[in-house]
């Protein structure tokens, strides 16, 4: 990029020097242009003997001159500011072009790594099973590793497929109602049952939405799953839903991890964004969960924000349009 920046502002240069060249070339071709009309008025009129005639001439010869020097200044400057815009609009995607490349490359090492980590490690305890006698004990905890990695790849797939529909277009939400509150408990009970870890519960019953339910589910998964990835293992999560008026439902995923800089709470929504550069980022990732939670949320005519947690942490508020209450 350094060497591309370089080399477009040296042909950028040479360009604008051209320009100025040429309107200096003409400015005194125009002058030249001048001297000679001056020479001839002087062979054609002899100013002691028309004196009046010979200073109206020399009067139009000067208006003459004036004009083209205009002409020649503001065309100049209109070519500086079309070349100027043109420009920047080039640069300016040509530097989003090769950010996304370089994220797109990022996303590929990432998802093969996603795709790779889980799948090794679930042939390795599939491998384990297969070879050795083990108590009931063992063998249920390599199982149970086995359902972890298969519910891991299960949720990547999941993005990427539905990635890809919102991309092309594809992906429309089945408008059916459902309950939000019922959705939100199993989600707990879900995460509770694949993570050892304390997640804390205040969901408020009644609360019923219209959506894609399944679609929904995977928008919050995806806040909870960044919640339990980026929070130490001793820190608790809470996980809550409330009605805060007759047409609105507020779900809040708070953790207590490192929080997110305020400049950077608008980008983690963009697509393969991820905090950090490759090396310091210790979580693994793709950098396109918060990019389809926040898609989704906003197909149901919601909205995701972020609010800082106290003492440390985050807060990811979803709000959602409530039906009614049951
Ligand atoms: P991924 O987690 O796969 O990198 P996401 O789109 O889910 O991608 O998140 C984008 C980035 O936002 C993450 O890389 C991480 O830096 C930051 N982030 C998301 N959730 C949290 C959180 N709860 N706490 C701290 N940082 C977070």
């Amino acid at each position: 990029m350094r060497v591309f920046t370089s080399v477009y502002i040296l042909i950028l240069a040479y360009i604008i020097a051209a320009l100025v060249f040429w309107e200096m070339s003409l400015q005194r071709q125009s002058g030249r242009i001048f001297a000679q009309e001056v020479t001839t008025l002087r062979n054609q009129v002899d100013s002691t003997r028309l004196p009046n005639i010979y200073r109206h001439e020399m009067s139009m010869l000067k208006q003459k001159l004036d004009s083209r020097t205009r002409q020649y200044v503001a065309e100049g400057a209109t070519f500086l500011i079309v070349i100027l815009i043109g420009a920047a609009v080039v640069y300016g995607s040509f530097a989003r072009r090769i950010l996304v490349s370089k994220q797109q490359n990022n996303f590929m090492l990432a998802v093969t790594h996603e795709l790779k980590s889980p799948i090794a490690a679930i042939k390795l305890n599939l491998q384990t099973l297969e070879k050795h006698k083990l108590d009931e004990d063992k063998r249920n905890k390599l199982i149970d590793r086995c359902i972890k990695e298969s519910n891991r790849l299960n949720d990547l797939c999941n993005n990427l497929l539905f990635a890809s529909q919102i991309e092309g277009r594809q992906y429309k939400p089945a408008m059916e109602p459902f309950s939000l509150s019922e959705m939100m408990e199993e989600v707990v009970e879900d995460f509770a049952g694949r993570y050892n870890r304390r997640f804390m519960e205040e969901v408020e019953g009644g609360c019923r939405s219209t959506g894609d339910a399944a679609m929904l589910r995977i928008a919050i998964n995806n806040l909870i799953e960044n919640a339990v990835k980026y929070t130490p293992e001793n820190k608790p999560i809470t996980i809550s839903l409330k009605a805060t008026d007759d047409a609105t439902a507020e779900i809040c995923i708070a953790d207590e991890g490192p929080g997110i800089p305020e400049n950077e709470k608008s980008r983690i929504f963009d697509k393969f964004y991820r905090i950090g550069n490759e090396e310091s980022r210790k979580a693994k990732g793709t950098g396109l969960g918060l990019y389809l939670s926040n898609k989704i949320v906003a197909q149901h005519d919601g909205n995701i924000s972020i609010r800082n947690n106290m003492p440390s942490g985050s807060v990811f508020v979803v709000e959602l349009p409530l039906n009614a209450k049951a």
